[in-house]
């Protein structure tokens, strides 16, 4: 989303380009400018509000470029179009690896949920769940869902985990977790939500059905941030570092020298702000990507100086 009252510097090359495919929907008040998704679409039906919150809707580009000159932001649209605006949020998530197993598609949100542990966990408190993955996110949604569930099973297809020690301990001290190693998903199954999988112990070669309501994948995702890497600080996975998080002084990369703190949901370009499962330690979900929705732009009013 960017804003603020430049207009596309070219916007008339633009329209010329796309012709009609350019216009904006029409809306209240133009206050604000939304990219949407690159594959065409918003996910959740929010439309109505955002049109008459007064959004501008410049659909079906790929971002691919953010540079500063002085206190503006250029944004490029599909390596053509820069625009230039004096904010930007950009919430452009995570790409999760699939798991390809048999009926998991059918009970997507019927128990079955990616990287959403966060949000969900509340909702199976006193009942069984899985938790899928070896690494850090899959140790840190398997403690997360301790705190409320009877019992965790952490699924492991390998001989050990790849998480951070601390959180192997931590795992190690949960009562209600327990961990299989050299175990494999083979199916899942439920008519209306999950009601079991049936796993297969790889070292003796048995399959077995476990009951259970839910069933957490943690087998990894990528943020769509590879267009941001000279240009915002990001950790090691490519996550966009926002708020404490910013490193001040950084050698090598882009760095934070203003006399103020960061907002929190501030990267190292001020002015620019990520929300949503892109940026570093999001809990991950889509309450957790609205929330930060709402916190970004409120801080995007406050640095505007609204
Ligand atoms: C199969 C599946 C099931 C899930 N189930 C649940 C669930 O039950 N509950 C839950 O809370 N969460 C669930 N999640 C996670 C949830 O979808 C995400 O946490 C949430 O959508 C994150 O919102 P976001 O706005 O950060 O990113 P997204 O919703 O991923 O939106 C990012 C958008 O930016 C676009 N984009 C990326 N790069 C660019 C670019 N360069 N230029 C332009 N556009 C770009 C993408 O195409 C995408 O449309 C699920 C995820 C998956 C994959």
């Amino acid at each position: 989303m960017l804003d603020g009252p430049d207009e596309p510097r070219d916007r008339a090359d633009a329209r010329r380009q796309d012709g009609a495919r350019w216009r904006p929907l029409r809306c209240r008040r133009r206050r604000s400018r939304a990219v949407g998704s690159r594959h065409g679409g918003l996910r959740g039906g929010g439309w109505a509000e955002e049109i008459s919150l007064g959004v501008e809707f410049l659909l079906i580009r790929e971002i691919t470029g953010l540079a500063a000159r002085g206190p503006e932001r250029i944004v490029t649209l599909a390596e053509t179009i820069d625009v230039s605006t004096r904010t930007v949020v950009i919430a452009t998530g995570v790409s999760y690896n699939r798991l390809e197993i048999d009926g998991l598609d059918g009970l997507l949100g019927k128990g079955v949920f990616y990287g959403a542990a966060t949000a969900e966990a509340p909702a199976f408190a006193g009942r069984h769940v899985f938790v899928i993955g070896a690494g850090n996110s899959a140790g840190q949604g398997a403690v997360h869902l301790a705190r409320y569930a009877a019992s965790v099973t952490l699924l492991m297809r390998g001989a050990s985990p790849t998480m951070s020690d601390y959180l192997a301990r931590q795992i190690e001290r949960a009562s209600n977790i327990q961990v299989r190693l050299n175990t494999e998903l083979l199916r899942v199954h439920g008519r209306r939500r999950l009601e079991a999988v049936e796993v297969n112990d790889r070292l003796r070669g048995t399959a077995e059905s476990l009951p259970g309501s839910a069933l957490f994948v943690f087998i990894g995702a990528g943020p769509h941030t590879s267009w941001l890497e000279k240009t915002l600080q990001r950790d090691e996975n490519g996550h966009i570092l926002t708020g404490r998080h910013v490193v001040r002084g950084a050698t090598g990369v882009p760095t934070w020298d203003e006399a103020r703190e960061p907002y929190v949901l501030e990267t190292s370009l001020p002015g620019v702000f990520a929300a949503g499962d892109v940026r570093h330690n999001s809990p991950r979900g889509v309450a957790a990507a609205v929330a930060d929705g709402a916190i970004a732009i409120r801080s995007v009013r406050e640095y505007l100086g609204h």
